[in-house]
């Protein structure tokens, strides 16, 4: 009974200082939002105790009759935002959502086509240090060179000349619609499953601000944690029967063994949230928040990928002020926004340097951020870019103060669960 900041007043400690960076910074990683309370409460839960191997009405322990109720309401409300026949919510993560389709539907040595990492596609799309490049034979598609737009004329060509089984669509800096129907077409035109990994869009799609990949996909997997909102983890949805039962003799025993009951909870909970209106809007409102940023960032002088973004993330292009992605991560650090380096496609830079930062406004929109703030935001990276542009890597010390102050001011106007 004895609380943690007693208990363990170290890791309490640790725990704290994450919430104050949280409340008093600027995160504009593309791949985190803030979950509600309401989901930190069931993931806090007793559910954590449980052990639950099997799915639902079909367990390998007793006692399972509550840990039923929660992990059916995540399935029934994950169906209802997808429109699908089939959920499985049990994968402790993306990645692991990803392993269960392959192992569902792949054998090691069969070949995949999946966007490469350097056009803003994922490392489980078969990028040769993940297990998806190792086991299997990986083709990769990329955008092309004048407008650095998916390039589908290049995936037909590479589906003709490889034959892969599975085709995947998604990835984790793709800013523009991505086009299922014309994906499917090409799946079908050499047989190959069709499968969307829609980690980075759930969100968007839940809410009618993106197409959906159904009735397109054969499968599609996502995170949970991104633009969805929910705690972190995986799950897979299909509207294929066969492909389902597969699916759920892949994640369970296939990889994984006891489910993350309290992560189930804490999915049923977001999934809960995201099929309210208020969700719709929320959705819209990170569209044109991201919008608005890249906007304001083109007038400061830098340029965006693609010249814009029709999603909740870009990719800034950082070479007309002669800065890389690593430099400029850092400093706007210091100045307490938070982002990541990333490649641009055709990058001239190491992985580890980069042109390019990836930005997004799930996070941001979620604290209450509107287009007024996130063109405010646009300016104080202008300056602080500037600053480095004048400066070097040190950067100005004296901007990144400045930043820092009016980061402080903007956050203090929408306060970060209050009653933590
Ligand atoms: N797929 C995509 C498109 C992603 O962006 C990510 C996360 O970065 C994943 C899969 C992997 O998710 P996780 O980090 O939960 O393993």
């Amino acid at each position: 009974t004895q609380p943690l900041a007693e208990r363990d007043p170290e890791l309490f400690g640790a725990i704290t200082a994450e919430l104050g960076r949280q409340r008093d910074e600027i995160e504009l990683i593309a791949s985190e939002n803030i979950v509600s309370a309401a989901v930190m409460e069931a993931q806090g839960s007793v559910l954590t105790n449980k052990y639950a191997e099997g799915y639902p009405g079909r367990r390998y322990y007793g006692g399972c009759q509550y840990v039923d109720v929660a992990e059916n309401l995540a399935i029934d409300r994950a169906k209802q935002l997808f429109g699908c026949e089939y959920a499985n919510v049990q994968p402790n993560s993306g990645s692991q959502a990803n392993q269960g389709v392959f192992q569902a539907l792949l054998q090691p040595g069969d070949t995949i086509l999946g966007m490469d990492l350097a056009s803003g596609g994922h490392l489980t799309h078969g990028a040769a240090p993940n297990q998806s490049g190792k086991w299997f034979n990986a083709v990769h598609y990329g955008v092309r060179r004048d407008d650095n737009r998916i390039d589908y004329d290049q995936i037909q060509a590479l589906a003709t000349e490889h034959n892969p089984k599975l085709i995947i669509a998604g990835g984790s800096a793709i800013p523009r619609q991505i086009d299922f129907a014309k994906f499917r077409e090409i799946a079908d035109s050499v047989g190959a499953y069709f499968m969307v990994d829609m980690a980075h869009i759930a969100g968007l799609i839940a809410a009618g601000e993106h197409p959906s990949p159904f009735p397109h996909a054969h499968v599609a997997t996502t995170t949970t944690h991104k633009t969805l909102r929910g705690p972190r983890g995986g799950m897979i949805v299909t509207n294929d029967e066969a492909i389902a039962k597969k699916v759920n003799s892949a994640i369970f025993p296939g990889i994984q063994g006891g489910p993350l009951m309290h992560v189930i909870a804490g999915k049923a909970a977001a999934f809960g949230e995201a099929l309210k209106p208020e969700f719709k809007a929320y959705q819209k409102q990170v569209r044109a928040n991201a919008a608005a940023l890249a906007d304001q960032l083109i007038k400061g002088g830098l340029d965006i990928v693609t010249g814009g973004t029709d999603t909740h993330v870009m990719l800034v292009d950082l070479r007309p002020k002669g800065v890389t992605g690593n430099i400029a991560d850092k400093a706007l650090g210091r100045a307490h926004i938070t982002t990541n380096k990333n490649g641009i496609p055709f990058d001239p830079e190491k992985p580890t340097v980069t042109s390019g930062l990836r930005l997004g406004t799930p996070a941001g929109t979620t604290r209450g951020f509107g287009e007024a703030e996130f063109r405010q935001i646009a300016d104080l990276i202008i300056e602080v870019i500037d600053g480095l542009a004048a400066n070097g890597e040190e950067g100005n010390a004296d901007v990144e103060a400045a930043v820092r102050a009016k980061v402080a001011d903007l956050c203090a106007k929408f306060p970060l669960y209050p009653n933590l």
